[in-house]
C-alpha cells in the first residue's frame, strides 16, 4: 500500500470523502488476530466503504486504512484466499509461455 492510500486513525473517525463523522455509519469487524484486526465501516451519509486495517505495537495503535468499492462480503472472500507464492507465478509463467491461444486457455482455467 502507498502513502497515499494510507489515512491514521485520526481521519478515519471521520469520511475521507465527505467528512460525516463515522459514528453514524456501520462498522464491521471482519477479521481479528492476535494484534490487529481488519474492520469495514460504511459511511452513512454518502455509502462509502473504507477497510481499516489496525495493529497494535508497543508504541501504539497503527492503521491503514483504503477505500473500497467491495462489499464485505468480498472482502472477507478475499482476505481468506491463500496468498499467492512463487508457484503460482511459475505456473503463470509456464502457461503463458507455451503456445496457444492465451484468451481460450483463460476460458479453460
Ligand atoms: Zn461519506
Amino acid at each position: 500500500m502507498n502513502q497515499k492510500g494510507q489515512f491514521s486513525l485520526r481521519l478515519i473517525q471521520k469520511c475521507p470523502v465527505c467528512n460525516q463523522d463515522f459514528s453514524t455509519g456501520r462498522i464491521q469487524i471482519l477479521d481479528e488476530e492476535n494484534n490487529s484486526f481488519l474492520a469495514y465501516l460504511t459511511c452513512a451519509n454518502c455509502r462509502s466503504s473504507i477497510l481499516v486495517r489496525v495493529m497494535t505495537l508497543p508504541h501504539g495503535l497503527v492503521g491503514n486504512a483504503i477505500l473500497t468499492d467491495l462489499n464485505s462480503e468480498e472482502v472477507i472472500s478475499f482476505s481468506e484466499e491463500e496468498q499467492i507464492n512463487s508457484n503460482d507465478v511459475l505456473f503463470i509463467y509456464d502457461y503463458l509461455a507455451k503456445k496457444g491461444d492465451f484468451i481460450e486457455r483463460l476460458k479453460q482455467l
